[in-house]
């Protein structure tokens, strides 16, 4: 069956992201999705719980590692994986958790990427990363080292606003509808990447809504 999802979300279990788990499922349903990927900033344990409290949409559970290269997405983990390894030796232990391991956003600007250090242990590249800038050259590296490298191709929105989720999506042939199919459809490559950048204003939205976020909190302290 095909499962179209959204495979690099924030929620509000990373501190700079406004999405909270009702937004996540409310505004994928409203996307078109069936199937999200929750993928905070060097923690599990919010993807665990929403994976596990949601009954009626498919949440796949993830993180983004910080390792000492760039930024790797991992899907199909139920244990945290260490920040502050090398790209080769965090794909290891994401493969070793059992998870995929998507190497996102490999050429931007102001994001801790990878660039040359992309190399054929990962499983997938993100080549659509709907908030990446610049956005068309970023794709078109992207999907150059894929090629090169033979591995599949992915796409994500990055979002960190429930309005930006589903501008980047990845549709997944998959033989049913859970987490281990996903995964395995992905490593395998049967899987298409779509989307188109964030439009502006939904960006400017989500710095507004943070700074607004900011002084509420800091009159309550
Ligand atoms: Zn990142
Ligand atoms: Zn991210």
């Amino acid at each position: 069956m095909q499962i179209r999802a959204d495979l690099h979300v924030h929620t509000t279990y990373s501190k700079d992201s406004l999405i909270t788990p009702k937004d996540l499922v409310y505004y994928s349903r409203k996307r078109g999705l069936n199937a999200v990927a929750v993928t905070d900033h060097n923690q599990l344990q919010g993807a665990l719980k929403i994976a596990k409290e949601t009954t009626d949409f498919l949440v796949i559970p993830g993180m983004e590692v910080s390792s000492s290269d760039g930024h790797i997405v991992a899907l199909n983990i139920q244990e945290l994986i260490p920040k502050g390894f090398s790209a080769v030796e965090t794909v290891e232990r994401i493969h070793r958790a059992g998870g995929v391991a998507i190497a996102c956003h490999p050429y931007v600007y102001f994001k801790g990427c990878l660039r040359e250090k992309v190399c054929a242990s990962f499983d997938a590249v993100e080549v659509i990363n709907a908030r990446a800038f610049p956005f068309k050259n970023s794709v078109k590296k992207a999907e150059e080292v894929a090629k090169k490298l033979g591995l599949s191709r992915v796409a994500g929105t990055d979002a960190h606003y429930g309005p930006q989720i589903g501008y980047g999506y990845t549709v997944i042939e998959a033989q049913e509808p859970s987490v281990e199919a996903v995964a395995k459809a992905i490593v395998k490559g049967d899987c298409e990447p779509f989307g188109q950048p964030v439009p502006v204003i939904l960006n400017a939205q989500q710095q507004v809504l943070r700074i607004k976020r900011m002084i509420k909190k800091f009159s309550h302290t």
